[in-house]
């Protein structure tokens, strides 16, 4: 069902996938053993029919590597080092039954030992299987860890249907993300800093609408749209892979959803699936967008802006006082000032700002969805649409529409809505009164 384009040569989505495997392992490794990596719910979910599948083709290496499955395992780098341990005393090649957390621990941890792995999927539930690179909390912080993605990735369509309603949710909510991370590539491309990649871009967009068209049938788990979901996520991933970049699945709504994940990782709070928190982050930025798109940006005052531009000390100095936690901001300070332009630059983009906005703006309008079409679509598909859901106050919540561009050096709206000098004011009006946000 996909035409795999990047690293990953084989993807597989139908009922019953598993049986397809060993077939698929000998033609990308040949005889090799295979070594199956698996919680205790992902083995009972699907590892067993998959590991009796590898027996029955004499691929089977002994007993499986099964994680605990309470609490579900974590994607840090001590995880990391237990599968490579683990991986390292025998040969053969890994392969993963899990999601998100099994296969990134597992794609590090099988670059490490220079081998190439495979992936059996057990939930539609984020972009990052065929990703390249591994999403780890290293020290405290979530990073993306350079490696490989599989050479092979099945997913059996009934063990995604029988997956969690909220994993489903959360892969919507990550697939509903590219509307606004294609928009914020739209305004990065116009604006010079970052060109659309017409693969990449093809790849995510040209069937996104229809991959998100019926949340109700994703929320009940309807083969069809589980697939199409999955589709989705795939292609997204293979995108990353051809543009070696996440700019064609991460926007600003992932920058909330960063920003997020970082302040619950230092308080030690407990996490919430990367796609509920980018379900919601677009909801913030399709909302910010609205009030972004209601101004004339053709008639900004070049010069009053560039006179007003801060330099990098008084970057650091607002970036600071925007963050609590000491090390958040430093991260922040370093993700600031590396995409800080000097005045000279800042007026050649803000010139291009006026000159190109009638266009950018349609062009923008065209590709975004309302607020309140993606807040029903998110409702519908079971993803939180309310800070509270994500255990957000509203003034936090505010106040994270200012810090959210803060922490990547990824160019967005939230950007272009600063050089202009409006984010304070698009801020204020969604959650002031008649506001998308008002009324929590
Ligand atoms: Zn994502």
């Amino acid at each position: 069902m996909v035409n795999a384009v990047g690293t990953t040569r084989h993807v597989v989505v139908e009922p019953g996938a598993s049986v397809s495997l060993p077939a698929l392992l000998s033609s990308c490794f040949g005889s090799d053993v295979a070594l199956l990596i698996a919680d205790e719910r992902t083995y009972e979910a699907a590892g067993m029919a998959v590991d009796d599948a590898i027996r029955a083709s004499g691929r089977g290496a002994g007993s499986a590597i099964v994680l605990p499955g309470t609490p579900p395992p974590y994607a840090d780098i001590e995880t990391v080092a237990l599968i490579e341990s683990q991986l390292r005393e025998r040969h053969g090649v890994p392969v993963v039954v899990g999601s998100g957390t099994l296969n990134d621990v597992t794609k590090l941890a099988a670059h490490r030992l220079g081998r190439a792995y495979a992936c059996v999927a057990t939930a539609a539930s984020m972009d990052g299987y065929t990703a390249f690179g591994a999403a780890i909390t290293v020290g405290g912080f979530k990073q993306t860890l350079p490696c490989p993605p599989p050479l092979v990735l099945v997913a059996d369509l009934d063990v995604l249907t029988r997956a969690p309603a909220a994993l489903t949710a959360a892969g919507y909510g990550d697939l509903v993300g590219k509307v606004t991370a294609g928009a914020d590539w739209i305004v990065a491309d116009a604006l010079g800093v970052e060109p659309i990649d017409a693969r990449a871009w093809a790849l995510v967009q040209d069937r996104l609408r229809s991959w998100i068209a019926d949340p109700r049938a994703v929320a009940a788990a309807h083969p069809d749209a589980v697939e199409a979901l999955f589709e989705g996520l795939v292609q997204t991933g293979v995108a990353m892979q051809v543009s070696a970049s996440s700019r064609p699945a991460s926007g600003s709504e992932h920058l909330f959803s960063h920003l997020w994940e970082m302040r619950a990782l230092a308080v030690g709070a407990p996490t919430v699936a990367h796609g509920h928190k980018v379900a919601l982050g677009s909801l913030a930025s399709a909302a910010l967008y609205e009030r972004l798109l209601a101004r004339d940006l053709a008639r900004i005052d070049v010069d009053g802006l560039v006179a007003a531009w801060p330099d990098r000390h008084e970057v650091e100095r607002r970036v600071r006082g925007l963050h609590a936690q000491e090390r958040i901001a430093d991260h922040a300070v370093t993700a600031s000032l590396e995409k800080h332009v000097a005045p000279v630059q800042l007026r050649r983009r803000l010139e291009l700002v006026r000159e190109r906005w009638p266009v950018l703006r349609e062009r923008l309008a065209a590709q975004l969805l309302p607020a309140t079409a993606v807040r029903t679509m998110l409702e519908q598909a079971g993803c939180p649409t309310a800070p509270a859901a994500i255990g957000l106050d509203v003034a936090a919540f505010q106040a994270d529409h200012l810090r959210a561009h803060t922490i990547r050096s990824r160019y967005t709206m939230l950007d272009l809505a600063v050089e202009v000098g409006v984010l304070d004011a698009c801020v204020a009006e969604v959650f002031g009164p008649g506001g998308f946000w008002s009324g929590g």
